[in-house]
């Protein structure tokens, strides 16, 4: 069967003052429903700008957008935008990374969680509200009925991701693309949203796009990952895969600059040497060259001419053998 959502040879491009930057260049995934794919990369990967267009939410006056994103079997890079209204917060809902921004602070949370469901069912003010109570129960705010009458100030920061949760769930969407959702939480709270995500998905069969730099968090709840880097995939796989035996030099970094559980909040992580680049005026080649190590086992200069493909299904975009994958990762790189 078709995948719900199929991305395929996007790319988006921003006019600025300085250049044309190229925010996503040249991505394709896939993703089925009720799975969850997880996005990660450090800021400026592309990773947000991928997902807003998607949504339909970049600006059209200063944006290209080419490519195919295919949404269970409808295409979205040439949607009206009353098309791409009737689809967001309905077939579509996005949770932000900061819900404090999200929510606008003069009106009752329950109003605000309302909102969608009242504008996609026609419901009246009474139903919405009823409605809002329910899911706030359903994401696990103890005296909803009370609660619903709150306003933003008047939550937590773990409720009010709680609230955003409940008015992305209202209308029962088929997507939900959440970009950083816990980043804002302490670690406690992370974990609780993270289940709280992973069982309401149990519940509503939405598939999910979860978006973080967090590698930790991602290998919670995603059944596939895409590593990107620069506006392109460079690694992807189930996370099984990817945390056990991961392909591209670039996701070694990201993994050695995880906190390890076991080890000694002390420890210093390993952050990956050098900045991400700039999109207006990336390198050649295959991106990642300029901080890799190991472009001297490729050999001459291809690493910095030729580009990579990424293959389809599991795999990563390097020129290092699969053997000198597995190699340079076992030996190098997993004793850190
Ligand atoms: Fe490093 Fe070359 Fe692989 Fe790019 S292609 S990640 S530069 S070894
Ligand atoms: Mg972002």
């Amino acid at each position: 069967s078709d995948p719900f959502l199929s991305v395929r040879d996007l790319h988006v491009r921003f006019s600025t003052e300085d250049g044309i930057v190229k925010a996503v260049d040249g991505l394709s995934f896939d993703l089925e429903r009720g799975k969850t794919l997880g996005i990660v990369g450090e800021s400026g990967s592309g990773k947000s700008v991928t997902n807003l267009t998607v949504l339909g939410l970049h600006n059209p006056m200063s944006t290209t957008v080419t490519g195919e994103i295919l949404l269970d079997g409808q295409e979205l890079t040439g949607a009206s935008n009353r098309t791409l209204e009737k689809l967001r917060g309905n077939k579509m809902a996005m949770i932000f990374q900061d819900p404090l921004t999200a929510l606008s602070p003069y009106y009752t949370v329950g109003r605000q969680i309302a909102e969608p469901f009242m504008k996609h069912t026609g419901a009246n003010k009474r139903e919405g509200r009823a409605k809002a109570v329910e899911m706030l129960e359903k994401v696990g705010i103890p005296q909803p009925k009370t609660r619903v009458d709150d306003y933003p100030h008047q939550f937590s920061g773990g409720m009010r991701q709680r609230a955003m949760i409940a008015m992305s769930l209202i209308c029962n969407p088929d997507l939900l693309i959440a970009d950083e959702p816990t980043t804002a939480l302490d670690v406690t709270v992370q974990a609780q949203i993270l289940d709280l995500l992973k069982d309401l998905q149990q519940e509503f069969g939405s598939a999910i796009i979860l978006i973080t730099h967090d590698l930790g968090v991602v290998s919670k709840i995603a059944d596939d990952l895409l590593v990107m880097y620069a506006g392109r995939a460079v690694e992807r796989g189930s996370v099984r895969e990817v945390i056990k035996s991961p392909q591209h030099p670039y996701t070694w970094g990201l993994l050695s600059s995880m906190p390890r559980l076991s080890s000694d909040v002390n420890e210093p992580l390993s952050p990956i040497p050098g900045t991400p680049p700039s999109l207006l005026n990336p390198p050649s080649g295959c991106a990642f060259h300029p901080r890799c190590e190991f472009p001297e086992l490729v050999g001459g200069t291809r690493c910095s001419t030729d580009r990579p493909g990424l293959p389809a299904g599991r795999g990563a975009a390097c020129h290092l053998t699969a053997e000198q994958k597995q190699s340079v990762f076992i030996e190098k790189i997993q004793p850190r």
